[in-house]
């Protein structure tokens, strides 16, 4: 069951923040949301962390009708098809952060470099398939890439995480951020071992074994 709506609408806020107090919002081109009992809370088209207010999000349902006021984010589709096609998406994270934009603008899946890479729910990440932003195409397109995964990268454009709750898609973003970043980096330096299919696996039974990672967690806000 989805929590009361104004803590909803103060931890978006807490979320949208976060991002650009780590710099993974630049510009403030990216965008959150959360599943409420009747579709979900969104941020606003073009708001900034400085400002943005719990009253500002916008509630909508999913196939597009708004509650109440505000211009819902460009975006808005896509993150309204992800809740429709992946029931344990609670809250979704989609920005524009420099190390997985520049991955997603080589057209690479983010691959089985790092034992990390399991955290997301199988041994990459995908890329989906560049298109134009804001378009039903990007929504079809991003859900098919989530397939199994809670994140996906989007072509030429930027990347998806989702997650329990808003503190869950912040260390998820922080963490493909940071994977992209050291694959980068990996990748300009020379041949990447890729770990294989049974190290990988390895790792998932590990983390079975030890419950969520403590890796990258950020502190909840008070
Ligand atoms: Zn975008």
């Amino acid at each position: 069951m989805p929590p009361p709506l104004a803590l909803t609408r103060r931890s978006l806020v807490w979320l949208y923040r976060g991002l650009a107090e780590r710099g993974m919002n630049t510009g403030s081109s990216g965008n959150v949301s959360a599943r409420t009992r009747d579709g979900m809370l969104i941020t606003p088209s073009g708001c900034s962390a400085e400002t943005l207010r719990p009253s500002d999000l916008v509630g909508m349902s999913l196939d597009g009708a708004l509650h109440g006021e505000g211009t819902p984010s460009s975006e808005w589709s896509m993150h309204a098809a992800i809740y429709a096609a992946h029931p344990q998406a609670a809250c979704i994270v989609h920005t524009h952060a420099d190390a997985c934009t520049a991955l997603a603008c080589l057209n690479l899946a983010l691959p089985g470099f790092h034992y990390m890479v399991t955290r997301f729910g199988g041994d990459d990440v995908r890329c989906a398939p560049y298109v134009t932003f804001g378009t039903p195409d990007l929504a079809r397109l991003a859900v098919t890439a989530l397939q199994g995964r809670t994140a996906c990268l989007l072509a030429n454009h930027g990347m998806i995480v989702h997650g329990r709750d808003a503190d869950d898609a912040l260390a998820g973003a922080v963490l493909l951020e940071t994977l992209c970043r050291q694959y980068l980096l990996a990748r300009a330096a020379g041949a990447v071992r890729m770990l294989t299919e049974e190290e990988m696996q390895a790792a998932q039974e590990r983390f079975k074994m030890y419950g969520p990672a403590s890796n990258n967690v950020p502190a909840r806000h008070a």
